[in-house]
């Protein structure tokens, strides 16, 4: 039985060792790297019986990420090989501190060949929880047809959808054709976890209020937006309203906080402590995540997550 299934590309990361343009650099570290994993990677260190999968290159890397993925306490039993297809790979650029460049070496990756049928049923339908990225539909039509697949599934055994839109826009043809896709993911989940910019992509609106209404309006339950340093708005039947972010002294690398807030927001929401409480878990590991390199590695444990609230706390008082 597992609390929460997800699943997506992973990929190598080669992080450069020292900041400045890539021409210029000679030593890299190689890393992990991939949305849905470090969701995973997230909540399997805070408590949360997670799994993932994909499709990984029969190659050396894919060896690596299954089982660097493995070792963090994800279930990863039902990760598939492409004979054929490599694994995908991406590199960071740090050219100042704060600033960030991503570049893809994942045209044509093992993970785009995901297929419907290589869904597993009994395992989605196992969890209370499908958490699924608007970043793989965007990788091929048979990745496409497999996220609606496994949405599918999930409805069909009242297991929740959490979707975090995740847009990369230069995965599709145009800002309309990620649109129109990922509103209809949206539309057919029980929680949307969206950036405030990704919010108005998808909903036309720039309030946060009425992006979430649009969303509410065809049948979302709950809504989040994550504004940076500012925080993250919260829209339910119950309850809507804002929580401030943590302050944080510097940024070290902004990649991968919202990551970080979904698994914070989705552990608390777990531990049934209430959505506002979860939206606030999430600000903290984002808080956290944006303070480290790397984008996983900040991710805390529940005993850290629980240090870093109460030191906020006793500094409030
Ligand atoms: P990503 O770039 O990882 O896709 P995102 O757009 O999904 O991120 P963000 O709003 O950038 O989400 O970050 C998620 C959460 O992390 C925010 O809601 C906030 O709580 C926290 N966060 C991000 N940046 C900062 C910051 N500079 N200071 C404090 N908290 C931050």
């Amino acid at each position: 039985m597992l609390d929460v299934v997800t699943f997506g590309e992973s990929m190598v990361l080669f992080s450069p060792e020292r900041p400045g343009r890539l021409r210029h650099v000679h030593t890299y570290s190689k890393q992990l790297g991939g949305a849905e994993s470090n969701v995973a990677i997230g909540l399997s260190r805070l408590g949360v019986r997670a799994g993932w999968f994909s499709k990984l290159g029969r190659d050396e890397f894919g060896y690596y990420i299954q089982s660097a993925i493995q070792g963090e306490g994800v279930d990863t039993s039902r990760v598939l090989f492409d004979e054929q297809a490599p694994t995908g790979l991406y590199l960071k650029e740090y050219v100042r501190e704060g600033m960030v460049n991503v570049m893809y070496y994942r045209h044509m990756s093992a993970a785009s060949q995901m297929s419907p049928s290589d869904l597993d049923e009994s395992y989605i339908a196992s969890a209370k929880i499908l958490h699924i990225t608007g970043i793989t539909p965007a990788l091929s039509s048979s990745c496409a047809e497999t996220v609606e697949a496994a949405i599918d599934i999930a409805r069909h055994h009242g297991v929740k959808i959490v979707f975090d839109p995740n847009i990369r826009l230069k995965l599709f043809r145009s800002k309309e054709e990620a649109r129109a896709v990922l509103r209809e993911i949206a539309d057919k989940s029980d929680i949307v976890l969206a950036g405030k910019g990704e919010g108005e992509v998808l909903t036309g609106d720039t309030d946060v209020q009425e992006i979430a209404s649009e969303f509410h309006r065809t049948g979302v339950k709950t809504v989040v937006i994550k504004m940076e340093d500012k925080g993250a708005y919260y829209s339910s039947d119950a309850e809507k309203g804002m929580v401030e972010a943590f302050s944080v002294k510097q940024v070290i690398d902004p990649v991968g906080a919202g990551d970080g807030f979904a698994a914070g927001f989705l552990a608390s929401l777990l531990r049934e402590e209430g959505l506002k409480q979860a939206v606030k878990a999430g600000n903290a590991v984002g808080a956290m995540m944006v303070q480290s390199y790397g984008d996983m590695e900040g991710l805390p444990t529940w005993d850290e997550l629980e240090e870093f609230l109460n030191k906020v706390n006793d500094t409030e008082q």
